[in-house]
């Protein structure tokens, strides 16, 4: 799963607008910007199997990123970080927390068992990645739906909709351009781990634009 891991930033912005876009983006992917980082620093490794269907990646190795305690882990840790850090209120920070965790329960759906339940213990995945239409689909329905509720509430707010409309065909472009950009065979490069952690921090910097002032007119609030 690739940009329908943002679907959970969407929803969690609808429901506490408090919390800044480009958080609620970062903590959809921050198990995956670790996980990239751990690529490009040898603590975590993964190779690239053309022949596999969805996605190619063989995710051999990622027990501080992607066991379950680790994605515990990184949540509670996010939400104290922006609760300290950003003094985002409670709810708000509760919600980057549980976004951050979102993370772990969509890979639940999409990898093949690769998630350990505890490190070097049983790995699960339920591998809809191996119904690569099913799969897209899935991706963009979460998008579509999640997107939906977050443009209701941005008009709400009194909030353009088109900085919304506007990140979300952001993130379909993106998904289409990951689907045609084929990895080379073999172990997946530090260079590969740098291309994805920079495509992660664009998206929170496009995140960023989307909560900048700017009142739909004639709107109450
Ligand atoms: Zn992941």
């Amino acid at each position: 799963m690739f940009v329908g891991h943002y679907a959970a930033a969407m929803a969690a912005k609808a429901i506490e607008p408090k919390a800044p876009m480009w958080t609620l983006a970062a903590a959809s992917q921050l198990v995956d910007i670790g996980w990239s980082a751990f690529i490009i620093t040898g603590v975590e490794h993964a190779s690239v199997d053309p022949s596999l269907p969805g996605s190619t990646l063989v995710l051999d190795y990622m027990p501080w990123t992607h066991s379950l305690p680790a994605a515990l882990a990184w949540s509670a840790g996010a939400a104290l970080l922006v609760m300290v850090l950003l003094r985002l209120p409670i709810w708000a920070s509760v919600a980057v927390g549980l976004t951050v965790f979102s993370h772990w329960l969509l890979d639940l759906l999409v990898h093949r068992p690769d998630l350990a339940l505890w490190p070097g213990g049983e790995r699960v995945g339920l591998a809809l990645w191996n119904y690569p239409v099913i799969e897209q689909a899935v991706e963009i329905g979460l998008i579509a739906i999640c997107g939906a509720a977050w443009v209701a509430s941005r008009k709400t707010l009194g909030r353009f909709a088109w900085p919304a409309i506007g990140f979300i065909g952001f993130l379909v472009a993106l998904q289409i351009v990951a689907m045609l950009s084929p990895q080379p065979e073999g172990p997946l490069e530090a260079a590969s781990g740098a291309t994805i952690l920079a495509i992660y921090l664009v998206v929170v910097i496009v995140a960023a634009l989307t909560d900048l002032r700017g009142k739909a007119r004639g709107a109450a609030a």
